[in-house]
This record gives structure tokens, sequence and C-alpha cells, in this order.
């Protein structure tokens, strides 16, 4: 058993690549729980024919303990693969982080060590702000790491603060597989994506394209792997899917969390030297009298 998590910046792509890289490893007959870490608890939706789930925040604050039963909280959906949502407190009331801890918690309890599963993917908000949306990067919930970015630089300093956020935890061992690109399209972004890689050690394992069919897919409530099977990005999740197997069988290494510093970053992604210095000669000659 292999445990992932997939972690990125806010909406960057994260529950549409979980739900169909579960939907392709489902596919070859592997025991997929999809646990979506997220207080928006739509991680799972497409696997669900677009229906949402009772959240497992909800169901303890709801139910005495003595009630409480793991089928109340896990869903089959897609190729039989079980979903767990979260959940979380309002925006601004609470905090999110404790709540997937509680989550944890509470489905070991119920019994989930005693469910066989083959590959269990967590799938989490990236803003490493609080230890709480810490939690799943531990060592004893992720054994390998996958950071969805795009190419814009807000994708890319979020991903940095991902591999800022592991550095800091355990004693950093390799557990990071690589970078998902999910693409918005943009000019230069291959390029700026595996410049940001190369520099922080870690290989691209996938690009994905932007493509309408993930909107056509949402539409109808499920992954671009049951809608469209034979589709360009279908394709690409069944490689990623390959690429989670080989590490789950150790046949592909991981790599520690190598962070790059705020100037790193700029230089790097922006390729903006000395920025400070020039803006300040700028202003100077802006302001020099005619
Ligand atoms: P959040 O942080 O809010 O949980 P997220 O990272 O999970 O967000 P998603 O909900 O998976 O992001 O995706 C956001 C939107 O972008 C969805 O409508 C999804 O269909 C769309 N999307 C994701 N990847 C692509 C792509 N490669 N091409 C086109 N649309 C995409
Ligand atoms: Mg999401």
């Amino acid at each position: 058993m292999i445990q992932i998590a997939i972690y990125g910046k806010g909406g960057i792509g994260k529950s549409t690549i979980s739900a169909n890289l579960s939907a392709a490893l489902g596919n070859r007959g592997k025991r997929v729980l999809q646990v979506g870490c997220d207080p928006k608890h739509d991680s799972t939706r497409l696997l669900l024919d677009g229906e949402s789930i009772p959240t497992v925040l909800d169901y303890i604050r709801d139910t005495y303990p003595e009630h409480r039963k793991l089928d109340d909280i896990l869903f089959r959906g897609y190729a039989d693969i079980a979903c767990v949502e979260a959940g979380g407190p309002e925006p601004g009331v609470g905090c999110a982080g404790r709540g997937i801890l509680s989550t944890f918690e509470i489905l070991e309890k119920l019994g989930i060590e005693e469910i066989p599963f083959d590959i269990k993917l967590y799938d989490v908000l990236g803003d490493v702000v609080c230890g709480g949306f810490a939690v799943p990067i531990r060592k004893e919930y992720a054994d390998a790491i996958y950071i969805v970015s795009s190419g814009e630089y807000m994708a890319l300093y979020a991903a940095n603060n991902i591999l800022r956020g592991i550095s800091n935890f355990d004693d950093n061992s390799p557990r990071v597989a690589g970078i998902i690109h999910n693409s918005r399209g943009l000019e230069h972004e291959n390029e700026k994506v595996r410049a940001f890689a190369d520099a922080v050690g870690l290989p691209v394992v996938t690009s994905i394209p932007r493509d309408e069919l993930f909107a056509e897919a949402e539409k109808e409530g499920c992954t671009v792997i049951q809608g469209y099977p034979m589709s360009v990005p279908s394709f690409l999740f069944k490689q990623l899917a390959d690429h989670v197997e080989k590490v789950s069988n150790e046949d592909i290494s991981l790599f520690k969390a190598n962070p790059l510093s705020n100037e790193e970053m700029e230089k790097i992604v922006l390729g903006r030297v000395h920025s400070f210095k020039q803006n300040k000669n700028n202003l100077a000659a802006s302001q020099k009298p005619l």
C-alpha cells in the first residue's frame, strides 16, 4: 500500500487531477481510497456522479460516538473507489487544519485500517500556512508527495512554499515524487515550470494541457477518464497512474524537498535580477529635472 498526497495552490486543479488519477488507478483494479482534505468538500464529486457526500466533521459533530460507523462517511464511487471528505469549518471560523487531523483520527478509530487498499490518495489545499494543512505531509500519512502547479508565478510560489513545509517536517527524507504541470495555456509556460523544477531538482512527471473536456466532464459529473477515455488528458492520467505504480513498487526514486529562496524564485521564474536596484535607478531617472 502506498499513500500519496497531492498538494498545490488553491484552484490549481488538485481535485480534478486526484479524481482522474484515482479513476485511472481504479480502472486497472487497484483498490483506491481518496480523501478530500479541503473544507470545500468537492474532491470526490467527479467520482460520485457529481453528488456531494456528508463530511467527516459534520458527521462527528452530529452523531454520538457510539452511533458512528465508517459506512456513513465512506462512499463507493466510480471503479469502486472509496471516497471520504474531511470537510471543515465555515470560512473565518475555527481551524480547518485541525479538522484534517480529526478526520484522520476518526477514520482510524472507525477501522479504516481493516479495509485493504493499494493506494490512499489525499487531496490537500497547498497553502501550508498552518500545521494542520501539513498533516498529510507527515511521514506516517504520505509516502510520496506530488505538487500540482501551472507556470503562473503564484502557483510556483505556492509549490515552493509546499517544499518549504516538507523540508521542515520529519527528517526531510526523500518523499517528493515530482511536479504535475497543469497548464493554464500561458506563453512560455512549459519553460517556466521546467526552470523551476530544474532549480529545485524535481522531475515534471506530466504536463496536462488546458482542455475544455474537463468542463464537459464536470458538467456530466464525471472524470475525463470516465467520460472521455480515449482523449489526450485520459492518456496522460494513465501515464501518471503508471508513475504512481512505479513509485509504489520503488522502481522510481523520490526526492528531498529543496526549496528556493524568494530571490532565487524571482530570478528563476520571473527572470528578475537586482530588481530593487533597477527600480531605484529608474525612479531616480524619472525624477531628473528636464
Ligand atoms: P481548490 O483548491 O479550490 O480545491 P483545486 O486545486 O482542487 O481547487 P479543481 O477544483 O480541481 O482545483 O479545478 C478548478 C477548475 O479548473 C475546475 O473547474 C476544473 O474543471 C478546471 N480545470 C482543472 N484542470 C484543468 C485543465 N487542465 N483544463 C481545463 N480546466 C481545468
Ligand atoms: Mg479541490
